[in-house]
Formats: structure tokens, sequence, C-alpha cells
């Protein structure tokens, strides 16, 4: 019983070492397949770290371009009392500036999209008031 066990193992372990030997033919497109698929998924990663990159980058762009459509008027704050060049560089300061509550508007913008927020009218008032001084 026990040597035709062993044989049985022998046999097992034969066929397997050959097995192992039919692998090792395999083993070179095998390892080709794995770098292929390593080098596709570091293109992927690669790929997918610039498309973040990118959306970053749109998201940053996304802000300003909010940001960009230049508000000449600012409710709540008179402008009136302001020379024509005053007045501009006030309000190219309020529409670079942004606001410090959570909007994330610029000064100007969120003082004509966000009226409730008192932080954009109060520093709007102050540089119109600085720019009166000057
Ligand atoms: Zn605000």
């Amino acid at each position: 019983m026990t040597a035709s066990g062993e044989k049985s193992v022998g046999v097992l372990g034969g066929s397997a070492h050959t097995g192992r030997i039919m692998r090792r033919k395999n083993e070179l497109p095998r390892i080709s397949r794995a770098a292929a698929i390593r080098v596709t998924l570091s293109v992927a990663l690669v790929l997918g770290a610039s498309c973040l990159i990118l959306q970053s980058t749109v998201w940053h762009n996304a802000a300003p371009v909010e940001a960009d459509q230049f508000y000449t008027e600012l409710p709540g704050v008179d402008l009136s009392g302001l020379q024509p060049a005053e007045k501009e560089e006030v309000l190219k300061r309020l529409n670079k500036r942004h606001c410090p509550c959570d909007c994330m508007r610029t000064i100007a913008s969120c003082r004509n999209r966000h009226s409730s927020c008192t932080t954009s009218l109060a520093i709007a008032r102050q540089a119109v008031e600085a720019a009166k001084k000057r």
C-alpha cells in the first residue's frame, strides 16, 4: 500500500515536474504579458495622474473663469464719490481679490451674486473709502 502510494506520488511528482517544464516554456510570454500589463497599468496611472492634474487645473481655472466676469457695480457700495480712474482701480482690485467667506468668489462677484455676504460688503466699502482718501 505504501509502495504503491509512493509510486503514485512519484508519478504525480513527475507529471508535476513535466508540467513545470512545460510552464517554464510558457513563462516568457507570461512575463512579457505581465510586463505589458505593468506597462499598461503605469501608462494608465500616468494618464490618470495627468487627468487628475488637468482636472485640478480646470477646476482652478473654473473659479477664475467665473470670477473673470468683470463686475462694474457693487450692490450696497456707493461708488459715486470716486473719480472714474479710482472707481476702475477699486473695481479691478475687488474683481481680483477673493472674498474670505466660503463663497469662493471675488469680492465683486460676491457683492453681485451673494448679497447676504457682509464680509465682501465691508471689504468693498473699505476699499472705496481707501480710494477716496488718496
Ligand atoms: Zn463672500
